[in-house]
């Protein structure tokens, strides 16, 4: 068994503007800046809050790699009239990344509570399809993030990379491709052979670990090397597969929300080094 080598410094590193959610963007960018951390990723509640125009001047001023919005999907719907729009705010999503000039969109897939996953999971693939040649025209990928299976309810009928692989080599585009999160498919015991088969279309990582034991499935996510995630090891099967993209931190968590943003991102840099 191989394992990914230490990382050495933060070029790689990009963190999503959720992981300091107390912070507006401008704080965010600033802070990640000073730090040397290369990329980030923006999570639309950030551009609501500051506009698209001043956002797009704020991530263009500060110098790190806008590696992806997030998030669209959320496609199923129980009337054709919600389904529809669900598909329209995902055209908005797929413009936004291009005025930011964002080159990939993360798709959380969506569930509806009660609709069988199937139908779910068909729903979702004709909702990509819908916009797929939207999202060529603006130069903009699609990253079907499986989550985890707890979250079948009501965020996603896609839980599994397999599933997502599935639904990617079906639609078989070179805009549509995979986000693999380790807090989603850490568990998985086809979870190496399955980021060997998305090797042509892994199009984003995301990081973070699995608080134990854990208190909330959203919002108690761990800094690496805190919890049970191999984080390093999931690490160098995605670099095996070909992926040199950024290792993005993506952290939902109170209780860091709760403090010093400041010192967090710090401990997150510590987690990255050490653990990542
Ligand atoms: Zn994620």
């Amino acid at each position: 068994m191989t394992m990914a080598k230490p990382i050495h410094d933060l070029s790689r590193l990009c963190v999503h503007t959720i992981t300091t959610k107390p912070w507006t963007l401008q704080q965010s960018v600033d802070a990640y800046a000073r730090a040397g951390i290369g990329g980030v990723t923006v999570w639309r509640e950030h551009i609501e809050a500051a506009g698209l125009g001043e956002s797009a001047r704020i991530l263009d001023d500060s110098g790190l790699a806008v590696v992806s919005l997030c998030r669209g999907g959320f496609f199923p719907a129980s009337t054709e009239t919600e389904r529809q729009a669900h598909i329209d705010d995902n055209r908005v999503a797929i413009d936004e990344a291009h005025a930011l000039g964002a080159p990939l969109v993360v798709l959380v897939p969506g569930a509806v509570p009660g609709m069988p996953l199937a139908e779910a999971r068909s729903q979702i693939a004709a909702g990509i399809e819908a916009v797929v040649d939207h999202a060529g025209n603006a130069g903009v990928k699609l990253g079907i993030e499986p989550l985890h299976p707890m979250c079948a309810d009501k965020r996603s009928a896609v839980v599994t990379l397999t599933q997502a692989n599935d639904m990617a080599e079906a639609i078989a585009s070179p805009w549509v491709g995979v986000t693999v999160d380790v807090y989603h498919v850490w568990w998985d015991d086809r979870l190496e052979a399955e980021i060997r088969r998305a090797a042509p279309h892994l199009f984003s990582f995301h990081i973070c670990d699995w608080r134990t034991p854990t208190r909330d499935i959203l919002t108690d996510r761990e800094i690496m090397g805190r919890g049970c995630i191999p984080v390093r090891q999931i690490r160098g099967w995605v670099e095996e597969a070909g992926f040199d993209g950024f290792n993005e931190v993506e952290i939902f968590s109170a209780e860091y929300w709760s403090g010093d943003q400041q010192a967090f991102l710090d401990a997150i840099i510590h987690g990255y080094m050490n653990h990542a």
